[in-house]
């Protein structure tokens, strides 16, 4: 299946060259923070820190893993990193897909202020806690940063053999659809429920938020234009390999079966089918994932 997917992705790609080159027009965003050479620096205790981030694999849960970080780390690494577009070619994408994200959200939502992305190898320390590679990319509402590490992108290519630059600027898009959610108060009303009920309402909710950013990463791909040369079939082959790592997916690899009550991204069909959603309305209103009875 996988030889399938690689396949079809590699015709489909040449055919859309176009789309990479439309991004080559658009402006790099500066709000880029660098540490790829910087690592996570001393004075963190790594054997005592096991500190929740809010990653992408792991599910949702800023409060605690907020009141974790402030116990066990400082909330910045004090060595300062490079800010501004990166000059590599991956940085250089990333910065571009940011900078669209910028664009986008700039024009259609009045409360909007631009997250900062950093890019980092191996670890980096945010206001959640400490970030690691094997996490995924995650967003920090603390400190309203995207954490991006280019070893996930290349994952992407190498073991799930995603389209490259649309797969990854999804990665990017969905991650901006969580800071619009900090931006809109919904990360607030979700903390607020915290400890008041079940997991199994907790990880429900989870799904919902999950949900909504992908369908505000597919409001940003409507007003992109240029994902708006990519047909639905594009759209599900891409994102169902950059969502190889979804819910579904990944437990059945790791546990051999699906545990529905334990999900927090939602399946790969809910997803594309959200991210759908928001790439054909391009409404943000339309997003929303907690009225909705069936998701
Ligand atoms: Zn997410």
């Amino acid at each position: 299946m996988q030889l399938g997917l690689s396949r079809t992705v590699c015709s489909k790609r040449s055919e859309q060259a176009g789309v990479t080159m439309q991004l080559g027009d658009q402006r790099a965003s500066g709000n880029v923070e660098d540490r790829r050479d910087l690592g996570i620096g001393g004075g963190l205790g790594i054997g005592g820190v096991v500190v929740a981030v809010i990653a992408y694999f792991l599910g949702f849960d800023p409060g605690t893993a907020i009141n974790v970080a402030e116990q066990v780390a400082p909330k910045h690494d004090t060595r300062e990193a490079p800010k501004g577009a990166p000059t590599d070619e991956m940085g250089q994408f990333v910065a571009k897909v940011l900078g669209s994200t910028e664009a986008v959200w700039g024009k259609i939502y009045q409360q909007y202020r631009p997250p900062t992305l950093v890019l980092y190898d191996g670890q980096v320390r945010s206001a959640c806690g400490l970030g690691q590679s094997a996490t995924g990319p995650f967003y920090c509402p603390g400190d309203e940063k995207l954490y991006i590490d280019l070893g996930f992108f290349r994952d992407l290519q190498t073991r799930f053999r995603a389209p490259g630059d649309f797969a990854q600027a999804y990665v990017i898009a969905h991650e901006v659809g969580h800071h619009i959610q900090k931006l809109n108060g919904t990360f607030q009303k979700v903390e607020a429920t915290r400890g008041r009920i079940s997991q199994a309402e907790t990880n429900r909710i989870s799904v919902r938020m999950e949900l909504q950013a992908d369908c505000f990463a597919g409001v940003w791909g409507h007003h992109a234009g240029t994902m708006n040369q990519l047909d639905s079939g594009d759209i599900a082959e891409a994102l169902n390999a950059a969502t190889a790592i979804g819910d579904d997916r990944l437990q059945k690899q790791t546990q051999g079966r699906v545990v529905p009550e334990s999900f927090t991204h939602g399946t790969s069909e809910q997803r594309v089918r959200w991210f759908k959603h928001g790439m054909d309305s391009g409404r943000p209103q339309d997003c929303d994932t907690f009225s909705s009875n069936s998701l």
